[in-house]
């Protein structure tokens, strides 16, 4: 793998290459040094033109944990809202030879045409409604740890899918790895032909009992041109996840950050279904994970066929056992 730009790059036997890897670096993150020297003297740039907590925090942990150099660069007042100055941007930065740049940007298909104007290996971190592959990682990696396995598992998606790249992602991941998968939401916030995507369709929650995971949405305001529900009460009335409709045993997981009171009630966030704090968690692994991949890691599919999660190069943590010379 060159880039990570969609999900869609990634086999199914690379995702679970991915996973099996981040699983491995978990075992470190265990440990009181948590760092590994896989991508000393390697820079990671983290180029943020959207709000983030969780992305931009994991990737730059992620990336200190493999002993890059990080630069991050965060630009919250935007001065990129055209193609040209995103090139003028990437030019510059791939001044300093990064082995990789991130970027979250609130445009369809940035992280892409950064990916043609750098040598450098472009991860996207979020690109406006489209996708969010590393966050799919990491829920499919945290919801196989939970289940077992992804192969048969039934997912609800619930909320706003029609703004979110999160779904998408997911929604393409998760059928990848042999899930079953509804979408589910007011009309207004499900997008059309979403089924060639491989899902199923709902608009209430009735059925919801069958479900293995519910995966609520944030309602995302700042996409929203039009009204696309009455009112927050009236949305949280037909589709919140509560204490009611989530069934002993069913698992909770939402990508953050959390409306509270809107797409889930304060008892459920708190309850012990709620995976997500682990999905934060598992954020910074995965995210070392697809970092090591992209930098340092043999060929993916190549590696899927010799022994998954058992890393090969010199810096992985298996080596590190054996050195005993944490970064
Ligand atoms: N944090 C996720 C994203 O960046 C989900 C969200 O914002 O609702 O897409």
């Amino acid at each position: 793998m060159r880039h990570l730009l969609s999900i869609e790059d990634l086999s199914p036997a690379e995702i679970a290459a991915v996973l099996d890897r981040a699983a491995s670096f978990a075992e470190v993150a265990g440990r009181a040094i948590k760092s590994v020297p896989a991508l000393r003297g390697q820079t990671v740039v983290n180029l943020f033109y959207e709000a983030s907590t969780r992305t931009s925090s994991s990737f730059e942990l992620a990336a200190k944990r493999l002993s890059a150099d990080v630069v991050s660069i965060r630009s919250s007042g935007s001065s990129v809202e055209k193609g040209e100055s995103l090139k003028d941007t990437a030019q510059t930065l791939s001044a300093y030879d990064p082995a990789a740049i991130v970027i979250r940007s609130p445009h369809v298909g940035a992280a892409a045409l950064v990916a043609r104007w750098t040598p450098a290996a472009v991860v996207n971190a979020g690109d406006g409604k489209h996708e969010h592959p590393t966050q799919a990682l990491l829920d499919l990696y945290t919801m196989r740890r939970r289940l077992g396995t992804l192969e048969g598992a039934n997912v609800w998606i619930v909320g706003d899918v029609l703004h979110s790249r999160v779904a998408r992602s997911n929604i393409l991941g998760l059928r990848a790895m042999g899930a079953k998968v509804t979408v589910c939401g007011p009309p207004t916030l499900i997008p059309r032909n979403i089924e060639t995507l491989g899902c199923a369709v709902r608009y209430s929650l009735d059925a919801l009992g069958e479900a293995d995971v519910v995966y609520a949405l944030r309602m995302q305001h700042e996409r929203m041109t039009d009204a696309y529900v009455p009112s927050l009460r009236e949305y949280a009335s037909c589709f919140q996840i509560d204490g009611r409709r989530l069934r002993p045993g069913q698992l909770l997981m939402h990508p953050g950050p959390v409306n509270r009171g809107v797409e889930l009630s304060a008892d459920v966030i708190d309850s012990p279904q709620a995976a997500i704090a682990q999905q934060v968690e598992a954020g910074v692994v995965v995210r070392m994970a697809v970092l090591f991949e992209l930098l340092a890691g043999p060929a993916l599919a190549s590696d899927a066929d010799a022994a998954p999660g058992v890393a090969a190069s010199p810096g992985a943590p298996a080596d590190v056992e054996h050195a005993g010379a944490p970064a």
